[in-house]
């Protein structure tokens, strides 16, 4: 038995069945799952949390899905502490651990787990980065047949990746927008099911619960601010959203975490409409950055991205690339810890955000890193000494 009430459109609150696969609404705008919130109480506890097994799966009376999900035994990923990178303390939670290598395994777990359930034959989406492997390996292992398109230029990894796990692999001589046109055409004249960014409703789900793992690692309360490297957006929504159930339960206060979109400035949709006090973005021209993920040129959650940051008292930071790939050589130099250029945004953000006097010296700031530096070694730069040759150590070695 799901605790789901209803799904709801996230502009206008008309309601719709959650009982049949659904992509956007009547308005043409994503739609959010509504839980009875007294009725998961009864079984959810702080003390009934602490019996079971580790990870996403745990939060089950806040999730969609009851029966066997399909799953690759995610994990609770760590919030690793960093020192040296980003001005001063951050508290770094380590998405790359995740099967795939990046946080897209969680919101695919679960739509993916979603699509089966309801009876979805054939799964497809866009994808410029992480997302075509995550769906691909969730699709695997759900046993249903998967077509991912990509743009051309999409590094090599991410297409072998989709590929190794039996997923047909389109490669379009075009931009993500043109990927989902072709999605969107394959949608209505095959009907087979897209699980395009915030176009169903439970990649956000999987999302959500980055924002429970945090209020209980940290001990059920939030940090100041939380920094997320915001392509599409639904971390940072997945987020708020967690953190407001969260509240309804009563298991954190009042106080939200400033919520903070970081953006590459190559492509920076959500920081410029934030920026002029719009309400909603527009398209980007041009997009390009070494960061693949925020390569999102017309985020259809661009409003709700905003409308987050705005009632968390939060901002939205745009960073170069060539700022975000020196904070991601700096982190792997002097704390171990090669993170996706994503996530190195954020540490360059802080940077400045503390420069700037945004955040202060005790302010607890906790960073998405949406994934794992090893996925990316195109970021590694050409002309770094990486190996020495010869059979023997040099003398005074
Ligand atoms: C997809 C992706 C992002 C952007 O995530 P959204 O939830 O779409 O904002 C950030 N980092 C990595 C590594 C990603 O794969």
């Amino acid at each position: 038995m799901t605790n789901v009430t209803h799904l709801e459109c996230s502009l206008t609150g008309e309601r719709y069945d959650a009982g049949q696969v659904h992509n956007l609404s009547r308005a043409g705008k994503p739609l959010l799952v509504r839980y009875d919130l007294a009725a998961a109480k009864r079984t959810l506890t702080r003390d009934s949390l602490a019996q079971r097994a580790p990870g996403m799966w745990k939060w089950r009376e806040l999730l969609p899905h009851d029966g066997e999900p399909v799953s690759l035994g995610e994990p609770e990923t760590p919030i690793v502490v960093l020192r040296k990178t980003g001005g001063a303390t951050l508290l770094v939670k380590d998405e790359g651990r995740l099967p795939t290598g990046s946080f897209k395994a969680r919101g695919m777990a679960v739509a993916v787990s979603m699509a089966k359930k309801l009876g979805a034959r054939h799964l497809i989406a866009p994808s410029a980065g992480n997302a075509g492997g995550a769906l691909a390996a969730y699709a695997a292992r759900a046993g249903l047949p998967c077509t991912v398109l990509m743009p051309e230029d999409t590094p090599a990894v991410n297409q072998r990746e989709a590929a190794f796990h039996g997923a047909r692999v389109f490669l379009v001589d075009g931009l993500i927008n043109h990927c989902g046109a072709i999605v969107k055409e394959a949608v209505q004249r095959f009907g087979w099911f897209d699980l395009s960014t915030m176009k169903e409703p439970y990649r956000l789900e999987g999302k959500k619960t980055i924002g429970l793992e945090i209020a209980e690692q940290l001990g059920w309360r939030v940090p100041d601010v939380i920094l997320c490297p915001t392509g599409g957006g639904v971390g940072l929504i997945g987020i708020r959203k967690g953190l407001a159930e969260l509240q309804d339960l009563g298991w954190i206060g009042p106080k939200l975490p400033r919520l903070v979109a970081v953006q590459a400035a190559g492509c920076a949709p959500v920081v410029r409409a934030f920026e002029r006090g719009e309400a909603e973005t527009e398209p980007w021209a041009d997009a390009r950055t070494a960061a693949f993920g925020l390569t999102v040129p017309a985020p259809l959650g661009g409003f709700l991205v905003l409308r987050g940051l705005r009632e968390t008292g939060g901002t939205a930071i745009a960073i170069t690339d060539e700022d975000l790939l020196a904070a991601q050589r700096q982190a792997a130099r002097l704390e171990g810890t090669w993170v996706c250029p994503e996530g190195a945004a954020c540490f360059a953000a802080a940077a400045r955000l503390r420069a700037a006097g945004w955040l202060s010296e005790g302010d607890e700031v906790v960073v998405l890193s949406t994934g794992a530096g090893l996925k990316y070694p195109e970021t590694v730069p050409a002309d770094l000494p990486l190996l020495e040759k010869g059979g023997a150590l040099p003398a005074g070695g």
